[in-house]
């Protein structure tokens, strides 16, 4: 292998070292609520992870979990609790919801200075706009870790594949924001030429979410190529980026697992501090 490893899980200590630090300075606890619907095991893993990076940096966790049988109406009255207590400063629905509950619609029950998923309408303006807010988390982390590595996105041509509202779409603005400056390109299952268009970029990033999509003729020798996709085959996990290949081409890579993943972990933590301190202060 010849490019750097981006190794996010550095770099979400590092995040998690800093969050421990700020919260021991509030004297305060803030407080990350967790909404959990049904009994999907991966849904169970994740709020569970949440949890134990909440408590190891200090952060309380206020646990609701429901039946997949709830309604709509009950699962609002819910968030809305959470929206009025005052020991709550961050609200997390873990998507998706079982059917026919309403993920989108649940979201923007949230108060959006509670909502540290920043997936709420008007973080998501926010962002748009050029505003301060709350970030989604996973395109956060990629920010993070490339800033981490010192990785300039100045003047450099970025490529994002896909345009999910959760990872794509959010991403590419963050990239393309004054300060990151970066002229990006959003790819999509519509997309003629992916290779070519990849092969153009300086910073590629993959949010697809089909397993080893990218190769290593999509790389540009030297390019920074980071991998979002999740995909289990064979009960491992595995990236969108055939990582032995394009580890050759690429200058620098993020691993999965132990790239993107423990960073969406990490910013969840740093926006719950934000949010707490918007809130309280
Ligand atoms: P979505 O399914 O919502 O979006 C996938 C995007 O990829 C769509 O825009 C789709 O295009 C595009 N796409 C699909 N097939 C192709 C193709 N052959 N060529 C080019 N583009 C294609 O997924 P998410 O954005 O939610 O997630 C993407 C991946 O990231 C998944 O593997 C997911 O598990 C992972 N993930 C990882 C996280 C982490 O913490 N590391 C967090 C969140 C997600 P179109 O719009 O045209 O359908």
């Amino acid at each position: 292998m010849t490019a750097k490893l981006l190794d996010g899980k550095e770099v979400a200590a590092a995040v998690k070292a800093e969050v421990a630090s700020r919260v021991e300075g509030l004297g305060y606890q803030p407080g990350l609520a967790t909404v959990l619907v049904g009994d999907d095991p991966a849904s169970h893993s994740y709020v569970r992870g949440k949890h134990r990076d909440a408590a190891e940096v200090g952060i309380r966790s206020i646990h609701r979990e429901l039946d997949s049988s709830v309604g709509q109406d009950e699962l609002f009255g819910v968030v809305k609790e959470l929206n009025d207590d005052d020991e709550v400063d961050g609200i997390l629905v873990q998507l998706p919801l079982p059917e026919p509950l309403d993920g989108e619609a649940t979201v923007e029950r949230i108060d959006p200075v509670k909502d540290v998923d920043g997936l709420h309408p008007f973080n998501l303006g926010q962002l748009v706009l050029d505003r301060p807010g709350l970030r989604p988390c996973t395109p956060g982390g990629v920010m993070r870790i490339l800033d981490h590595y010192g990785i300039p996105t100045a003047g450099k041509r970025a490529v994002v594949v896909g345009r999910s509202f959760l990872v794509g779409r959010p991403l590419a603005l963050m990239l393309s924001a004054r300060g990151a400056d970066a002229t990006v390109s959003v790819a999509h299952s519509r997309t003629a030429d992916l290779a070519g268009m990849a092969r153009s970029a300086d910073i590629l990033v993959a949010a697809v979410g089909v397993p080893r999509l990218i190769t290593a003729e999509y790389i540009q020798p030297g390019a920074t190529v980071i991998d979002v996709g999740i995909n289990r085959v064979d009960e491992r996990l595995v990236g969108d980026v055939a990582f032995d290949e394009v580890a050759e081409v690429a200058g620098a890579i993020t691993p999965v697992p132990g790239g993107v993943g423990p960073m969406t972990r990490a910013m969840l933590l740093e926006n719950t501090v934000r949010a707490a301190v918007a809130r309280r202060s």
